[in-house]
């Protein structure tokens, strides 16, 4: 059987607005979370796991329950975040010492943590951390990579590295906590932790005072040391403790056990899977559209001029660039009433290099002009000596225009 007295306090502290710290203790259960998010949203956070864990230990009383409980705590943060908008990045840190009833019906002490708050073990007033930080330093120092003395004072110390609320699967250190009779436990939030020196808070949290009092005290102080952050803290000493049979210290994911971790692993696979063919239909449509519009100004070109050509001995009018744009062939619009032959020489050899026009209209009307310069040029008409360019000759292109269009019955 394992018993314990409790007391706990928690603290806005003199600078934040908000506690975004929630606590719980009772007989069997001591809960602290640290939540973060902006909105008041990590009050919600620390709230949710602190109510969850509790309710779910109370039904049963186990490290399967508990580890449990945390997966739910988790889940239900990150479905909360998704429904509410200003709740989006909320999470909170927990650490939880139970006392936990195994197969052979032994109840004690186990802790779990999650983040960066903390459990010291007091004994003969000596302060043992229990539990290891998930702050980006603390890994660091675990790596070798910083001394602690590095880490209390790296810019990274407060970085988190695992939370409730931050991914779907959470890795959870679990321990048995091997206690004896007057041991003291102290969990605390990060207000506490940071403010005061381990040799502080060994003294105020063994003072052989009543239990409440001393927490009060080891409040206060982390207030008078600034108050930073919110201030959280629960003592617990132990009256009659058991050690477990088989002391448990592990680091457990709550992606589940293998059959439903695959189907956790699948459905993740198939959210990439499904982010992937999503981005790739995206990226060939674009990729479509970019070609289409390409093959649209392509077309546009090729067929956006007219020009006089010669078919077959009679003078066509041809939609399109000469040469062809690439398959954009240039294609016979019309054939005008006018032969080749009845043009200058120096007109067919013009013709017999193109001419360019704008228009299919203006393309008649230059065919029109020139058979007029050759009829002019031809002996029987007196007025053999009309070259002059065709901008000059503004009475024959209007001549020519009406005659373009008496002789245009099937245009
Ligand atoms: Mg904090």
């Amino acid at each position: 059987m394992t018993r314990w007295r409790y007391a706990a306090a928690t603290d806005t502290g003199l600078v934040r607005d908000l506690n975004e710290d929630a606590i719980f203790v009772d007989d069997v259960i001591a809960v602290v979370a640290d939540g973060m998010g902006g909105h008041a949203a990590g009050e919600v956070a620390s709230q949710i796991a602190v109510e969850l864990l509790e309710e779910q230990f109370h039904l049963r009383p186990s490290v399967e329950g508990l580890a449990t409980a945390i997966e739910q705590a988790n889940s239900r943060i990150i479905a909360d975040a998704r429904a509410t908008p200003e709740h989006f990045g909320m999470g909170t840190t927990v650490i939880v010492v139970g006392l936990t009833e195994d197969a052979t019906g032994a109840i004690t002490p186990t802790l779990f943590n999650v983040g960066d708050s903390r459990v010291y073990q007091l004994r003969d007033g000596a302060l043992r951390q229990l539990s290891e930080d998930h702050s980006v330093a603390e890994e660091w120092v675990r790596m070798g990579r910083l001394t602690p003395e590095e880490a209390a004072v790296h810019p990274r110390r407060h970085q988190l590295t695992r939370t409730l609320g931050g991914d779907e699967s959470v890795e959870v250190d679990v321990a048995s906590v091997i206690a004896r009779p007057g041991d003291r436990l102290l969990l605390c939030s990060d207000g506490l932790s940071n403010e005061l020196s381990a040799e502080v808070i060994a003294e105020l949290a063994s003072a052989p005072v009543a239990l409440q009092e001393a927490v009060d005290a080891l409040v206060e102080a982390a207030r008078r040391a600034g108050g930073r952050d919110n201030i959280s803290a629960i003592l617990v000493e132990f009256d009659e403790v058991d050690e477990p049979l088989t002391p448990i210290r592990r680091t457990f994911s709550t992606a589940r056990p293998p059959s439903a971790s695959t189907s956790v692993t699948s459905s993740r696979r198939s959210r990439t899977h499904q982010r992937f063919t999503w981005r790739v239909v995206l990226a060939v449509s674009l990729f479509l559209v970019a070609i289409g519009a390409g093959v649209l100004v392509l077309h546009w070109y090729a067929y956006s001029a007219y020009y006089l050509g010669d078919d077959n001995g009679i003078i066509a009018v041809y939609q399109g660039q000469p040469s062809g744009v690439l398959w954009f062939k240039p294609v016979k619009v019309t054939d005008t009433a006018y032969a080749v032959a009845q043009l200058r020489a120096p007109d067919q050899r013009a013709l017999a290099a193109t001419i360019a026009e704008p228009t299919l209209l203006a393309s008649l009307h230059y065919a029109a002009y020139l058979h007029g310069l050759w009829r002019l040029s031809q002996p029987a008409t007196p007025s053999t000596t009309t070259t002059g360019p065709r901008s000059t000759t503004t009475t024959l292109a209007h001549t020519t225009t009406r005659h373009t269009t008496t002789t245009r019955p099937t245009g």
